[in-house]
């Protein structure tokens, strides 16, 4: 398998972001990254997903109704061709659109938590009987840092610090993905929603965050059967069956590069890795390994299963279902959310 690193979920001058495709790529390869996926508010940005030196770029779009209040229901439609922001006003109508195109995506920022001082709106998804979506962006790095702001001198430290603040997804969306991994398969994505918007206090004036600091924060891993080739069609192919196949992981790589982490599971000659299924036959067994120690959970219908601290885990699996791995790191004081990733089923 090869691993590619990728920042999801980004937003450019073409919509309210604050950097063009050019710097954005930039930013990213010194980064680290591999590739990134712009999605600008209501727009297909065409002519834009290419190769950008050692960096992959690709376009999809955020979808909202702008005149929906409260702001609700915003679905990253990726591997789209045609925009698609006209169907807004109806979520599964979106939904469908994005399908039928041979597209896929992903419900952005499904749980948010705001406060008065932020005074930015919660933007939840709340029409879930919606069906046909790929999966959830389970941790969304500026909806987590907009709910840590109580007050001013607050902000302005975690301005400056915000990884004091961070702990990982937000509980309600994790056990919201549970439940809905009790009747379907339900991939994973994380995303930072970098917009770089500047504030000013007083003399003061910061990005909040830049795209250089959220490119090495929460990231995708995907994990490909084949190697990039460095021809856009194939490449873009790789990263987006592997994002709607679950074939990936989510991981806050700014507290330790979690490259190498794998999730499997053997049973009999089989192997299945992250996104995909294997039969239970009696002996099905995980392994999780890890390149830095961790705190390492095996998770099965919100359940912890298996616990350990340490570079591996292993569990042989009693039951069906989809068991998907947790793992935490120590980070300025405290224990904090490192590496999610996407189940395996076992059928
Ligand atoms: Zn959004
Ligand atoms: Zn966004």
């Amino acid at each position: 398998m090869h691993e590619y690193v990728g920042s999801i979920h980004l937003h450019t001058l073409a919509s309210d972001g604050n950097a063009d495709f050019d710097e954005v790529a930039h930013l990213a390869s010194q980064a680290g990254l591999e590739f990134v996926i712009a999605t600008d508010h209501n727009i297909l940005v065409t002519g834009k997903d290419g190769w950008y030196g050692a960096l992959l770029l690709l376009v999809g779009e955020e979808v909202h109704d702008e005149e929906r209040q409260p702001e609700a229901n915003h679905y990253l439609a990726l591997d789209i061709k045609v925009e698609v922001a006209q169907h807004a006003k109806d979520a599964q109508a979106v939904i469908d659109a994005v399908n039928a195109q041979g597209g896929f995506g992903f419900l952005a920022h499904p749980f948010e938590h705001s406060t008065p001082f932020s005074r930015k709106p919660e933007i939840d998804w709340v029409d879930w009987q919606v069906k046909g979506y790929a999966g959830l962006e389970i941790w969304n790095y500026m909806s987590e840092f907009k709910a840590y702001l109580p007050n001013l001198p607050q902000a302005f430290f975690l301005a400056y610090f915000p990884g004091v603040a961070m702990r990982g997804p937000f509980p309600e969306t994790l056990r919201k993905w549970d439940e809905l991994l009790r009747e379907r398969r339900v991939a994973a994505i994380g995303g930072t929603d970098v917009h770089a918007t500047v504030y000013t206090l007083g003399p003061l004036k910061r990005a909040i965050h830049s795209y250089g600091h959220c490119f090495r924060t929460v990231r995708t891993h995907i994990l490909s059967p084949q190697p990039f080739n460095g021809e856009l069609e194939h490449d873009r192919d790789l990263v987006y069956e592997a994002l709607k196949g679950g074939h990936a992981f989510v991981a806050y790589d700014l507290i330790g590069d979690s490259r190498g982490f794998r999730f499997v599971a053997r049973s009999g000659n089989h192997e299945a890795i992250m996104g995909e299924e294997i039969a239970l036959a009696g002996e099905a067994e995980f392994e999780v390994v890890s390149p830095l120690p961790a705190l390492l959970r095996l998770m099965h219908q919100g359940q912890v299963v298996a616990q350990k601290r340490g570079k591996s885990l292993r569990y042989r699996a009693k039951e069906k279902g989809a068991y998907r791995v947790e793992a935490y790191r120590r980070y300025l004081l405290r224990p904090r959310g490192w590496v999610f990733t996407n189940p395996i089923y076992i059928t």
